[in-house]
Parts: structure tokens; sequence; C-alpha cells
């Protein structure tokens, strides 16, 4: 019965290793290692059986040659648990001194306890076919080492597991659970010989779940998937192999399936996998539904590789009968150490794809200039992001005077964030960050509830400041949810509506007017009004102003400077005015600072004037200070 259940492993491991060796694959170094398991566990099974056939037929008289057998099965299988205890190593991967350590001295060990069960004695008890096993100091030491490994190994496994992915370390544990479940099991009962076969289904599960190099491989055009891409980048960054990139982004590939049927589709797409697969130092991977990349070692000049497929693919293609140029973009990526590790990198190339979203450019080089840019912005990500975390935002007040009341009548408020260090950082640094990574949703927030909560608190109706003007970003205004969850917060602090303005701005990312309109309706009626901010800087589009529900427009301080400038803008100005008022809407000048410019338009119904000339905007306390003193 034990040769039958040998013969059953080694059909198993024979079919693992044929289809681990005969399919295309990428080099991992985890194949590698798993390919000595799986070698060693073939050894193990080969040898277990021979062993057996050797211990029967030598019918007690044990030679040498006997002896051989029985010592080769047990140094492989201390090869084979020193392999797992590597193939958790480089799992891991990590540039860790425990790792490191953790390498050598298993290979130093590995050394010695082969040297060792090779000299010392090994002793075979035999009965019958079936009750029958070794025994003696080489036994004892096998199971040792073996034993030595197998714990060292789940010691490993444990203190490293955030470092690993987790489904590597799931199947790594049950293989490990396995072997040790099956060395008890045949040191208790040592003429049950089943720790060969079962090393054999740990391996295979290993295989089912993480080295089948099918898994790397996309099936319809046959190059390696994403999966592959991740795991060979990350390998890159952990041996210190510089690589180049090559990638080809469709640029409207839902034409081809609109225009041409799924077998053409898919015969072009096989044609288009081979131009890109040319050059022998090339890999191609399918990254995503329409990207491809191509990576090439050092040794490869990025751009000649480059042109060379980008003349190939730019050809007329023949597709059912019709010539057809297919809309490519191509990025260069020269230098991959641009990025620290393989995270990163695919974090930046992310980024890269949004950066050069609208972009018309058909080919674009990630090079270092926007590298320290993408650095930079980064730096402003995180600091936004613990900003928020430290309440580290703040809000300032620049306070709006009435020239009908001639008195501060609202105020807008202004987010800032304090450093670290404690350096105030203006909104012109950071906005434009949070507005791109959407971080400026969670900010607008938290200057929208901090603006509620002053105006509550302070009561600052009291003071004569009827409402507070808080800026919305485009990004928060497209958000279907917007107008639920701004009254939600004007519900939780208790505050009336009516004590808020919010300040939309004209902006290209509002395509979709209606979600925005639908958005200003619902907080219109329960009271907020609104201004529309920026005026004349740029974009000034008059379909807004006659469109959205808009209380007050906002002339940009460069608009309201305009007016001082000379006779012909006065003149075109006054136009503008005369025609903002002829459909009842309110103005506010913003940037004025000096008081020429304070009376003259207090001359021309300017209703509102914002600017320096009053104050610059300031800190809580010290506007309150300001209300004591005007007010
Ligand atoms: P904005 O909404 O047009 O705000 C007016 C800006 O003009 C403020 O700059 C203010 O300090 C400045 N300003 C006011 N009076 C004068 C003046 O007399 N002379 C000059 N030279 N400048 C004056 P700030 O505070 O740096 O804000 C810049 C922009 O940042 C704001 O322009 C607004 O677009 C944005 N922003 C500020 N806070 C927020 C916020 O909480 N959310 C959003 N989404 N954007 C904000
Ligand atoms: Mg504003
Ligand atoms: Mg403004």
């Amino acid at each position: 019965m034990n040769i039958q259940v040998q013969l059953c492993g080694i059909v198993i491991v024979l079919l693992l290793i044929r289809m681990s060796i005969n399919r295309k694959s990428i080099w991992l170094r985890t194949k590698k290692v798993f390919l000595l398991a799986l070698f060693s566990t073939f050894v193990a099974l080969i040898f277990d059986a021979l062993s057996i056939v050797a211990i029967v037929s030598a019918n007690g008289n044990y030679t040498v040659y006997t002896k051989t057998i029985c010592k080769i099965y047990l140094l492989s299988l201390v090869w084979m648990t020193f392999s797992m205890n590597l193939y958790t190593n480089v799992n891991i991967g990590a540039k860790h001194f425990v790792i490191r350590l953790h390498r050598i001295l298993s290979m130093i060990f590995l050394a010695f306890i082969t040297i060792l069960i090779s000299i010392i004695p090994i002793q075979i008890h035999y009965t019958s076919s079936t009750d029958l096993y070794t025994y003696g100091p080489a036994v004892i030491a096998t199971y040792a080492a073996a034993l030595f490994y197998t714990i060292i190994n789940v010691f490993v496994l444990i203190s490293f597991r955030k470092r690993m992915n987790n489904r590597r370390w799931r199947a790594s544990m049950l293989w490990m659970f396995l072997l040790l479940a099956a060395a008890i099991v045949q040191f208790i009962n040592s003429s049950l010989l089943i720790i060969g076969f079962t090393s054999a289904i740990g391996i295979l599960i290993v295989f089912i779940r993480l080295e089948n190099p099918e898994s790397f491989i996309d099936r319809e055009s046959g190059c390696f998937n994403d999966l592959a891409f991740n795991a060979y980048l990350d390998q890159c960054y952990i041996r210190g192999e510089r690589i180049s990139m090559f990638s080809v982004n469709f640029v409207n590939p839902h034409f081809l399936y609109e225009r041409y049927d799924n077998e053409s589709v898919n015969f072009f797409l096989k044609e288009f996998t081979k131009i890109l697969d040319q050059n022998p130092d090339g890999q191609v991977f399918k990254y995503g539904e329409w990207e491809y990349i191509v990576t090439f070692s050092r040794n490869t000049p990025l751009d000649i590789a480059s042109e060379k497929i980008q003349t190939s693919l730019n050809k007329e293609w023949l597709i059912e009968g019709d010539r057809a140029t297919i809309d490519l973009i191509f990025t260069e990526i020269p230098n991959s150490f641009i990025a620290r590790d393989a995270e990163t990198m695919l974090e930046m190339m992310r980024a890269f794809k949004r950066d050069y979203k609208n972009s018309s450019d058909k080919l674009l080089v990630m090079d270092e200039n926007w590298a320290d840019t993408y650095r930079r912005e980064k730096e402003i990500e995180d600091m936004i992001i613990s900003a928020m975390r430290d309440d580290r935002v703040q809000v300032y007040y620049q306070p709006i005077y009435s020239t009908a009341k001639k008195r501060f009548v609202s105020a807008e408020a202004l987010v800032r964030i304090i450093n670290e260090d404690g350096e105030l950082i203006p909104p012109g640094a950071f906005i434009p960050v949070a507005e791109d990574t959407e971080l400026i949703l969670q900010l607008g927030l938290i200057v929208f509830e901090k603006a509620c909560r002053f105006i509550k608190e302070e009561k600052l109706y009291e003071k004569g400041i009827e409402y507070l003007e808080i800026n919305l970003s485009a990004v928060q205004c497209i958000r279907t949810d917007m107008a639920e969850v701004l009254t939600k917060i004007i519900r939780d602090v208790g505050l009336d509506p009516k004590h808020i303005n919010l300040e939309i701005t004209e902006s290209k990312a509002i395509q979709n007017t209606d979600i925005l309109i639908n958005n200003m309706e619902k907080l219109r009626r329960i009271g907020v009004t609104f201004s529309l901010d920026d005026f004349g800087t740029g974009f000034s589009n008059l379909d807004y102003l006659l469109d959205l529900p808009i209380k007050i427009v906002k002339f940009d301080h460069k608009m309201t400077q305009a007016y001082f400038e000379n006779a012909k803008r006065r003149t075109m100005m006054s136009g503008v005015i005369n025609m903002i008022k002829s459909v009842d809407l309110e103005i506010v000048a913003e940037g004025v600072e000096e008081k020429h410019q304070l009376d003259e338009l207090s001359n021309i119904n300017i209703d509102f004037i914002q600017g320096y000339y009053f104050s610059k905007p300031v800190p809580p306390e010290q506007f309150l200070q300001l209300l004591d003193t005007h007010n």
C-alpha cells in the first residue's frame, strides 16, 4: 500500500513539474525557489519508493547501496523543508536584516546537516512490506532538521505576515501545516510512510494557489497579465534591477467591438501583441482592459525600441477587409528608479494617466521632471491628510462691507493649513492638489462645519453678520449627495440656513450643470443663498448668471482693479454692472485695497466691498475683535 501512495505522489509532482516548466513564464525568484521545492519533493518521493524497493529486495542484507538510497531520501526531506523556508524568505522579499540573516543561516545549516546525515549511521527495520522503516542517528538528525526548518518557517511567516500577500501567506501556512501533521503521524506510527505523499499534496496546493503559470497569463492575448506585472515589478525593485517601460493605450477601444465582430477583434489583438513582442529583451504585459506594457532591461535603449514599436503599430490594419488606423497613446518610462518601490511606481503610473487624461499628445514621457512635480504634489497631499487628521485645518475670515449699510454684513470663510512647523499655508498652495485628489470633499466639509459652528457659537447674526460666505469647489458641486451632506451638517449644528451663502465658481469640471442646479435648488429651498465667485476671470459664462439660482456676483480682484486702469475698461465695467443689476443680482467687489477705490465703487451701484483695505483674512478671534470695533 505504501508504494501505491508514493506512486500517486510521483504522478502529481511530475505533472506539476511539466506544467511549471513547459509554459511561458516570467522568471520570478519565487518561481525558481518553487521549482527547487518541487524538485526536492520529487526526489523525496522517488527515493521513498526506491528505498522501499531496495529494503524489500535486500531482505535483511543491507549494503552501502541500500543505505545510500535511504539516506538520499532523508536528505531530500531536509532539502524540501529548506526550500519551503527559502520560498517564504523570497516571498517576503524585504531587504530586512532578519530576512537576510534567515536566508544565510538556513543555507549554512543546510550544508552542515547534509554532511552530518551523510556520515552518521542509519538503521533499517523490516519485517514485511507494510512494516518497514528506517531509524537511528541519521533519521533523528533528519527529523530534527526538518522540524527546525518548519518551526523557523512558521516563526518567520507569523512575524512577517504584514509584508506578505495574504494569499501567499495562507497557502504557505497550509503547506507547513500539512507537512508538520504528516511528520507527527509518521513519527507516532513509523510504518505509515505518508510524508512524501503529503508533501506532494502541499506543493500541489501552492501550485494551484500561487505558482500556476496560467494565473499570470491573459487568456485572450496570451501575454502576461496585471498580476504578473505587479509581481515582476515588485521583484525588480527588491533586487535593485533598473528597467525601462513602454506602454500603449487604446484611446477609443470600444469602436473596435462596435464596428467588427469579436473574432476579428481578437485576431487583430493577437497581431497587435505580436508586434509588441518583437524585442527578445522585452516582456509584454496586458495591464487592465486596454493597456499594454512592455518592460526592457537596462541593456535595451528604450528610445530605439519604442520608436520601432510605434512605427509598426501606427500602420493601417486590415480588419474585416477595412483599412483601419488605431488611435493609440504611447508612454515611455525610461527609468524605473524614479520610484522607490513597485507600489509607488504603480501609483505614479495612475497619477500620470490622470494628468494627461485630456492631452492630445500621442507620445508621453514620464521623466524626472514629471516625477519631481508628482513628489511635490504627493507631499502636499500628505500634508493635507495629516492636517485633517491632527485638526490643523483653520478657517480665517475676511469681512465684507455693505456700501448701503456702511458696516460689515458678512465675511468670507477662507481655509488655511498650519503645517507641522506651525507655518501658515495659504489655500493657493494646496487647494489644486486637494481638488485633483478629491481630498477637497473632506476638507470642504471640515471648513463648512467649522464655519457653521463659528456662526452659531459666536452668534455672529447678533453682531451684524447676516451670513458667512463659504467656498465650494467644483468637485463638491458635482456630487449628487452634496445638498444632503451639507444640510445634515447645518441641522447637526442647529443653524438657521439663511446664515449661509455658498460661493461657487465656474469650472470646466462642471460639465453637467443638472447635478449642480439640483443641489443648489435643494439648498436654496431650505434658505441657503449662493454667490458666483471669480466673476471676470476667463470663463465668465453668462449662462451661469441666468440659469443658476444665484443671489450675488463676486468680481474677482483683477476685475475690480481693471476698473481703475483706464476709461475704456471703466465704461465696459459699468455696462457689466448695469447688466447684472438688471437681473436683480447683488455685486461684491473683491480686492479693494485703497480708500479711493472704496469711494468710487460705492458710487456705482456696488453693494459689497471685500479687500485688504478693511482687513486681510484673519483668525476667528481677531475677526470677532474687528466686529467689536467696527460694527
Ligand atoms: P477667492 O474665493 O476668490 O477668495 C478671495 C481671495 O482673495 C482670498 O485669497 C483673499 O485673501 C484674497 N483677497 C481678498 N482681498 C484682497 C485684496 O484686497 N488684495 C489681494 N491681493 N487679495 C485679496 P486666499 O484666502 O488666498 O484664497 C484663495 C482662493 O482659495 C480663494 O479665492 C478660493 O478660490 C480658494 N479657497 C479658499 N478657501 C477655500 C475653501 O474653503 N474651499 C475651497 N474650495 N476653496 C477655497
Ligand atoms: Mg471665494
Ligand atoms: Mg473670489
